[in-house]
This record gives C-alpha cells, sequence and structure tokens, in this order.
C-alpha cells in the first residue's frame, strides 16, 4: 500500500468522501472538518471496506460528506447522517448483487 495521508483503507481515499459535482458546479466549500475525520474513517474501516473486499467488484462514492449547505441544496433530510460523515451512497455496476453480499458479509449496517 503506497504511503499517503488521503488513503483510508486499500480501495478508499478520503477525497472520494468530499467530492461533489453539485459542490463544485454551485461554488460551495465542502471541505471536511477535522470533527467528521473520525465518523467517515469508521465507516470505511468497519463497514465499505470489508464489504468492497466480499462483493469483489468495483465501488463507488456518489455522496459521501455533505456540507449542511450540500445537503440542503442536494434536498438532503434535514438530519441527514451525511453531514456527519455517518452515511455513504454508492454506486455498483449489480446493486442486486451488492444486497446479498450485505447480507451474505453479515456486516452491520442500517
Ligand atoms: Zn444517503
Amino acid at each position: 500500500m503506497e504511503k499517503d495521508e488521503n488513503r483510508l483503507t486499500e480501495h478508499f481515499r478520503m477525497e472520494e468522501f468530499v467530492y461533489s459535482a453539485m459542490a463544485v458546479e454551485f461554488g460551495l466549500d465542502n471541505s471536511l472538518p477535522l470533527g467528521v475525520m473520525p465518523a467517515i474513517r469508521n465507516l470505511t474501516v468497519r463497514l465499505l471496506e470489508p464489504l468492497r473486499v466480499y462483493h469483489r467488484q468495483s465501488m463507488y462514492i456518489t455522496s459521501g460528506y455533505r456540507s449542511e449547505e450540500l445537503n440542503r441544496l442536494v434536498g438532503g433530510s434535514p438530519n441527514s447522517q451525511h453531514m456527519r460523515g455517518e452515511a455513504v451512497d454508492i454506486y455498483v455496476l449489480d446493486r442486486y448483487r451488492l444486497l446479498e453480499d450485505l447480507v451474505g458479509s453479515r456486516l452491520n449496517f442500517d
């Protein structure tokens, strides 16, 4: 594994949780508050990475961290876990297989 501050696990990088096409388009600052990092690290190490390994196919983060402003813009719920780094939306090629793998892996998620 390369030594890289941005890398969280083998398959995920911090910047994937921060990047938002909407934020770029609307000129919003969606940079990560330091306080949110532990939650993202936790989510990635305990759920996303093990799930990625079990799934054995690419997973793309479509929405990770959202500032309050960004969350409002995308119509997220006012109390969205995305604002606390506790939720992530992902895109996979086969979402039925991902659902099977979520169950099969016995990982804890909601
Ligand atoms: Zn979400």
